[in-house]
């Protein structure tokens, strides 16, 4: 009896307790549904500016600053780090204006002067735009826009050393104009046999004393007249059908880079201060994936007005090859902003003249 009685007390008690169990799931099930409705609200919904600006090195923060001061709704994204590869220089002493500055100190100054002028700068990475919407996708969001500036620099190709990292900091560098006066009077090397290779030779010619130019073909793949020039400075020496096979460093200073001759299977040792890197760029799969048009190389073209071949989208800085120094850059991102910036101008005066129409 006592038994029945207990169970009876009981089973009321596992009711509420399943009854408690069935609302938890299905209040659960309803705040899932919930959070990812809003979600998927919060992913389409489409934020607006007037210019879109990818990149915010120098090219970009430049365009930033006029485009602001044009009145036009700026927004720039950055994906890694303001400034750009500029912001990674230790020493800038060819920048008009400055004996000397050191990179995070010139770009830290043209952010400031973007955002003063009014860009909303955006640490996001842009994935792809819709060409046809002129929509930007980030990482977080989408924009629509009325023009894009593409400002993203260049991705340097490297050469596979296994301790490239570390020559880095020891005489190895990408960037010929920016690094050879660093090495005046010594001898360096230089890799490459392309335009920029062949530029960046007679470059060096004329601040080094020597010059040892390696390449793995067994000419430069750059026309004869460039060929002939290349080849009237006696400080170069070139070292064809050759790759690099070691270099060496010690004490945080390049010593000597060992050759492979691959058409005689020689070995050999050359004596350098520095590497000068110049082997050509990564490809630049924004470009390729908008339909935008490159050159052999992953350049942008641009024509004077640093227009794409897609009406709206400009290119401005290293992503359009050509000569990568902030100065360049700086200079690019101005004609890409003015020329942008009438654009979005002359879009916004035909929207508004369209939208009183559509009124009267
Ligand atoms: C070692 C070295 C030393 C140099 N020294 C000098 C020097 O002394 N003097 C000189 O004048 N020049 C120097 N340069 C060259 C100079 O730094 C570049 O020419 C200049 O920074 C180019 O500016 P940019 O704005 O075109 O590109 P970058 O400075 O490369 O900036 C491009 C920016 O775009 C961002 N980005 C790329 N993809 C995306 C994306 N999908 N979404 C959002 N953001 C993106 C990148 O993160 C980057 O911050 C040097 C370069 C190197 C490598």
């Amino acid at each position: 009896m006592q038994i029945y009685k207990k169970n009876s007390d009981i089973k009321p008690v596992n009711d509420q307790v399943g009854a408690l169990r069935s609302k938890l799931i299905i209040f659960h099930f309803l705040y899932v549904l919930i959070v990812e409705q809003l979600k998927g609200i919060m992913i389409t919904m489409v934020q607006e500016t007037d210019l879109a600006i990818i990149g915010g090195g120098p090219a970009g923060l430049t365009a930033a600053i006029y485009t602001a001061r044009m009145g036009l709704k700026t927004t720039v994204f950055e994906a890694e780090a303001i400034g750009g590869v500029a912001r990674t220089t230790e020493k800038i002493e060819n920048y008009p204006g400055f004996l000397s500055i050191t990179g995070p100190e010139l770009v830290d100054k043209m952010k400031v002067q973007a955002e003063h002028c009014g860009a909303n700068i955006i640490l996001d990475t842009v994935g792809s735009i819709d060409r046809a919407e002129m929509i930007v996708n980030t990482s977080r969001d989408q924009w629509k826009t009325k023009a894009v500036i593409i400002a993203t620099g260049s991705k340097r190709r490297k050469l596979g050393l296994s301790n490239e990292k570390e020559l880095e900091e020891s005489g190895l560098s990408y960037c010929a104009v920016c690094d050879g006066p660093l090495h005046r009077g010594k001898i360096v090397a230089l890799v490459g046999g392309g335009s920029t290779a062949a530029h960046d030779a007679i470059y060096l010619a004329g601040v080094a004393r020597k010059v040892f130019l390696i390449h793995e073909e067994d000419k430069l793949d750059v026309d004869e007249d460039l060929t002939n020039q290349v080849f009237s400075y006696k400080e170069l020496e070139p070292m064809f059908n050759s790759t690099i096979e070691e270099a060496i460093s010690k004490h945080n200073s390049l010593r000597k880079l060992v050759i492979r001759n691959h058409k005689t299977n020689e070995i050999s040792e050359i004596r350098v201060k520095a590497l000068f890197v110049a082997i050509g760029e990564d490809p630049f799969k924004l470009a390729t994936l908008t339909g935008i048009e490159t050159d052999g190389s992953g350049s942008i073209k641009v024509n004077d007005d640093q227009a794409t071949n897609i009406e709206g989208i400009y290119a401005a800085g290293d992503v359009t090859g050509g000569i990568k120094q902030i100065g360049t850059a700086v200079g690019e991102g101005v004609v890409a902003a003015m020329k942008a910036g009438f654009f979005v101008k002359r879009k916004k005066r035909l929207e508004k003249k369209m939208e009183e129409n559509s009124v009267n």
